[in-house]
């Protein structure tokens, strides 16, 4: 089980300015959320405590039931994928995808057996042995995505990971991400200012403005308003 449930989060980052108001959430096991807003509402640091990349002043986090304010993010069950992929320039792609696996010592035979294993879901078997800087755009998200699967994470946050993309390349990846989605039966917590991004990839859309969260529905219940 890995649901997530936010209690009265509130966060500054300087002590007196308030970036998020009392937000609470619920997230369901497997459901794919999209939290959006505009530019500076908050949507990144609401990704970043849940990852564990920053505390809250006050409320609870509870990752699948257990209290989890004060657990590292390397003791989460969660993979961050970040707008600028992060990848690593001097490795290979295959060593890009297993890097998280050798930070957890899992010997090379088994890494790179889990590499070949993902490149194949994310086809890109044919890059294994290619540097990011010889990649598409779209390839290196993969790449990214790639990292984040390997550890077999059953949360992932995604922070715009598809802004940096031209919009045929979007449209496409959007596709792929829900593919991925149903077939890892993971839950996603998608980050995007972009609406028609947020209806086609949402199970439920948390709506952000000045660091409240004021509505978290279904797409169907939050744009078919008469
Ligand atoms: P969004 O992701 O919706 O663009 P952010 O969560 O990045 O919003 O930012 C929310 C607010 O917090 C903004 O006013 C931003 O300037 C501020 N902020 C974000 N990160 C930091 C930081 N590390 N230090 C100080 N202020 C920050
Ligand atoms: P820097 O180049 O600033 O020292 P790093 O190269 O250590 O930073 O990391 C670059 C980015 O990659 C950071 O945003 C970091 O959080 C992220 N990162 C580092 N290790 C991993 C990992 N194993 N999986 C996913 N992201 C990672």
């Amino acid at each position: 089980m890995s649901s997530i449930s936010l209690r009265a989060i509130n966060k500054s980052y300087d002590g007196t300015t308030p970036v998020l108001h009392d937000v609470s959430m619920d997230i369901e096991d497997g459901e794919f959320i999209v939290i959006v807003g505009p530019s500076g509402c908050g949507k990144s640091t609401l990704l970043r405590l849940i990852a564990g990349l920053e505390q809250c002043q006050d409320g609870e986090i509870l990752i699948a039931g257990e209290r989890a304010n004060e657990q590292l993010p390397q003791h989460r069950d969660i993979a961050m994928i970040f707008q600028n992929y992060a990848l690593y320039p001097h490795l290979t792609v295959r060593e890009n995808i297993a890097f998280g696996l050798e930070l957890r010592k899992v010997p090379k035979k088994e890494r790179n057996a889990r590499a070949l294993e993902v490149a194949r879901t994310l086809q890109l078997e044919r890059y294994l042995d290619r540097k990011p800087g010889a990649l598409s755009g779209g390839q290196r998200q993969r790449v990214a995505m790639g990292r984040a699967i390997a550890r077999n994470t059953s949360t992932f946050l995604m922070d715009e990971p598809l802004s940096n993309l031209d919009n045929a390349l979007r449209v496409a990846m959007r596709t792929e991400i829900k593919a991925l989605h149903r077939q890892l039966g993971a839950t996603i917590i998608y980050v995007t200012h972009d609406q028609t991004e947020a209806l086609s990839l949402a199970d439920r859309i948390a709506v952000m403005k000045d660091g409240y969260l004021q509505q978290f529905d279904t797409p169907e219940a939050i744009y078919d308003q008469p």
